[in-house]
């Protein structure tokens, strides 16, 4: 009986495995151009520097899907050196800066956005252009909550029945539309200017997310959190070796007190 036991314990194990345990660095940028106008933009042709340099050092970008499903254990096996993009807010420049040297280099990157904007603000992409950049293969857009609203100071405002409400309809509203907009599931969430809690992960479980990412500036791991898997937060005055620090786990390994917090 106990050898039965032990026998299907271990299919069991075989069958769903157990989270891998390799770190994975997510990077997160925002916007792209010749120019810096703001923190929040990266020159484009240091973002080709980058891209030059993850592959001359061996590095691959793997999508956020496949690190995810790893540190669940869904995904046995990644290739060395993975590393993940990721970009947040649905900017323009994504599609004119960042989008050549994607189809370029044949990278996966996931673009979190948040519908409010998407063919309203100025400064954002359209649907079309969304769908356009899916067709690729190589982009995957995901979701930054109904329309980028500071947690904390809802939270202050509003009663919490209305509270309740109000993170439900950023949350699973969020997706849900963009699930309407973009005709696929809507797995990830990027939490908006790095605010979450307790209360926050719950409710983002409970609305169907898989993962949801932070910019708490280290590599993701199994043994943390699926809601508050950390990102790097690429923003103009990390220059090539700022860069390596945070791919190859320098800055991660760095004690609290030193690491660098970038807030927006
Ligand atoms: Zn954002």
């Amino acid at each position: 009986m106990l050898r039965l036991v032990l026998l299907s314990l271990f299919f069991i194990s075989s069958v769903w495995g157990a989270p891998g345990n390799a770190k994975i660095p997510v990077l997160c940028y925002h916007r792209f151009g010749p120019e810096v106008s703001d923190s929040m933009t990266i020159k484009t042709v240091a973002f080709a520097e980058q891209l030059a340099w993850l592959k001359s050092n061996g590095y691959t970008v793997i999508p956020l899907d496949t690190a995810m499903r790893y540190l669940k254990g869904e995904v046995k096996t990644l290739p060395a050196k993975p590393v993940v993009i990721t970009v947040d807010d649905g900017h323009k420049s994504v599609y004119s800066d960042m989008a050549p040297l994607v189809k370029k280099y044949k990278i996966p990157v996931t673009l979190f956005v948040y519908p409010s904007a998407i063919s309203n603000a100025a400064y954002a992409m359209s649907w079309e252009q969304l769908r356009e950049l899916e067709s690729t293969k190589f982009f995957r857009v995901e979701s930054h909550t109904y329309w980028h609203p500071n947690f904390n100071h809802e939270k202050k405002k509003l009663s919490p029945t209305e509270y309740d409400k109000f993170v439900d309809k950023q949350l699973g509203g969020a997706k849900k539309k963009l699930e309407e907009r973009m005709g696929h599931e809507v797995k990830y969430l990027a939490w908006v200017f790095g605010i979450y809690d307790d209360e926050l992960e719950r409710k983002a479980s409970q609305a169907g997310y898989a993962a949801a990412l932070t910019i708490d500036r280290a590599h993701t791991a199994a043994g943390k959190k699926m809601t508050s898997q950390p990102r790097y937060m690429i923003v103009s005055k990390h220059d090539i070796r700022a860069f390596e620090r945070m791919v190859n786990g320098t800055e991660d390994r760095m004690p609290a007190s030193k690491k660098e917090v970038i807030r927006y």
